[in-house]
This record gives C-alpha cells, structure tokens and sequence, in this order.
C-alpha cells in the first residue's frame, strides 16, 4: 500500500507528495470499506457498462464506442472508476473486474450486431496488472470466442506509462494481440512520458489526446501546439488519432482544422446505456 502510494504521489509530482498522504489518512477507513464492497461487486452484479461513442470528424458517423465501467453500490449509489479503479487497482481485484468488463463488452458488442445495427469498434480499458497478468491474451481470446465476436471489432485501450514501464515485454504482448486482430490504443496520449523512439516499435493503431490539451483548445495557444503535433506525430507514425472530452463546436472545429481523425466527447454525447447507442445507430 505505502509503495503504491508512493508509486501515485511520484506520478503526481513531487509537489503533490504531502497533499496525497493526507488524503490517505482521510479516507483510509472509507477505502478500506469500499475495497471490501467491491469484493461483491462482481459477484453481486453490481457492475454496469456505459458505451461513450467514437466519432468520426469526415463522415460525422458513430464509428466505435468505449466501454466505462460503473459500480451501482447498494448503499452510496453510484460510483465512479476514478474511485474504484485505483482500489481495485491497488488490491488487484482489477483482474476480475477488468475480465467481466471485457465479456460484457465482448457480449454486448455482438448483441448490436445481432439486432442488425452496423456493426462498430468496441474499445476496453485495460490497467497496468492486467496487461501484466501472464493469462491476458487468454482471457481475451476467450472473451471473445464466448461472445462469437470476431477480434477485428476490439481494441484495447493502454496508457503511455503503462507500455513505458518495460518497453520489450510491453511490445511482446501487444505483437501477441496483433497477431489475434486486436487492436491497440494508447489513452490520454501526452500526460505520461514517451519515448518517442519506443513508440513506433509499438503495434498502435490509434493515439487519444488527453482532454487535459482538449479543454483550453480554443484559448491556449500551448494546448494548440500540442494537439497539432500529437496530430502530426500520430500521422507520421501511421497512426489515427482521436481527441477525447470534447464539449464545444470550438473545440472540434480546431480538431476539424488540423486534421484530427476522430472524436469522443460530450459535445456529442456522455458515456450511455446499451439501449441508446442502439437508438444512435439505429
Ligand atoms: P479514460 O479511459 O480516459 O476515459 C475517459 C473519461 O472521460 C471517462 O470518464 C469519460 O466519461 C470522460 N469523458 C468523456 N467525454 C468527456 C467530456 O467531454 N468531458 C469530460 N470532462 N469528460 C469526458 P470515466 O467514465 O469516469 O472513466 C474515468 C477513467 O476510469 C477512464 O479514463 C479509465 O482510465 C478508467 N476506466 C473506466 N472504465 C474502465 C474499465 O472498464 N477498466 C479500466 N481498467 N479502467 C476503466
Ligand atoms: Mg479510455
Ligand atoms: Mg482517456
Ligand atoms: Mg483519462
């Protein structure tokens, strides 16, 4: 636990080092008992599925969704996996929840191509211990033969540091998923530290610029010069690029202007339930 929180104070920066620990010490006994809650949750059929969906900035259409985890808590209601994913995280309950999130997802996805909707990519996030998980190219292989979904609909969402963390073990596993179809992204694209150098070994088919360089688009001429080069450099390297958290006609009109691929974001809707993403494409 200490470790683990060192591990997050570090990635905060030094700076919030003391503000982390008091946190901590605030909350220990409410993590304790939300880490004994989701012990349940799996179990009691507490997890839910919202779909946010991908749009595509030349054509305007729904072309994928990402699938967000939510846990209907019988006491507080529900909370958010900013929340419950660092718990689960921390306490490796991540690896069950991370295998129910990726069959119902695997599940759902083949359920709209069974109502006859068009078919569309599904995205997963997938954490640290689970990509270290020794069984997760089975556990997706088996996800998906489960479902009767064919692989070229999936994709797999890591973090900048979590394939930074041991680069060749990283490129391995990703190059075992590539070889099973699946494609790989890498989520909030500029917050972590990439070498650029190791980037182009990686099979990536899609780079998602964080919000945080989404948010001040319009107004911070810094946060323009980086979504154009995130844009640029995705481009160079073969790649796709999305922008998530994108609320505004502003926003997307800059994305438009420079060229970026793809959007996700409120502007066009939050995360929903299964029955409004078929409504969507419907
Ligand atoms: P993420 O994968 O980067 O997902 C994007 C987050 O931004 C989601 O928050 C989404 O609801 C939110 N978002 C989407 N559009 C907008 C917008 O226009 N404005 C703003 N301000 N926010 C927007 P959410 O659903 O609370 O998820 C937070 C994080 O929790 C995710 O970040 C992801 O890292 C993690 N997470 C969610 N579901 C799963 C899961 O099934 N497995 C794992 N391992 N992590 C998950
Ligand atoms: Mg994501
Ligand atoms: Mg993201
Ligand atoms: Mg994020």
């Amino acid at each position: 636990n200490a470790d683990a929180a060192m591990y997050r104070a570090k990635e905060m920066g030094k700076n919030n080092c003391q503000f982390y620990a008091h946190e901590m010490n605030a909350s220990l006994e409410e993590k304790l008992a939300l880490m004994e809650g989701l012990r349940r949750a799996v179990d009691e059929n507490q997890l839910r599925l919202l779909y946010q969906p991908k749009v595509d900035l030349a054509t305007g259409r729904v072309f994928g969704v990402e699938a967000l985890v939510r846990w209907q808590h019988p006491e507080r209601g529900m909370v958010r996996p900013d929340v419950f994913i660092p718990l689960a995280e921390e306490s490796g309950m991540i690896v069950a929840i991370g295998e129910w999130v990726l069959r119902e997802a695997c599940r759902q996805a083949r359920r709209w191509q069974d109502a006859g909707l068009p078919p569309i990519g599904m995205s997963v996030n997938v954490s640290p211990r689970q990509f270290d998980d020794p069984r997760l190219v089975k556990r997706v292989a088996a996800a998906l033969a489960e479902a009767g979904l064919d692989a070229r609909w999936l994709e797999l969402e890591v973090t900048e540091s979590l394939i930074m963390r041991d680069v060749q073990q990283a490129v391995d596993k990703m190059r075992e998923l590539e070889t099973m179809n699946i494609a790989l992204s890498i989520d909030d694209f500029g917050t972590g530290y990439s070498s650029l150098a190791a980037l182009k070994s990686f099979p990536i088919s899609r780079l998602k610029i964080d919000k945080s360089f989404v948010r001040d688009l319009a107004h911070s001429a810094d946060d323009q010069a980086i979504a154009r080069a995130i844009i640029s450099l995705s481009h160079q390297l073969q790649m796709r690029v999305i922008a998530e958290g994108v609320e505004t006609e502003q926003q997307r009109d800059f994305l438009v202007q420079y060229g970026c691929d793809e959007m996700q974001g409120y502007l066009f809707s939050k995360p929903v339930p299964p029955e409004e993403i078929e409504a969507m494409l419907a």
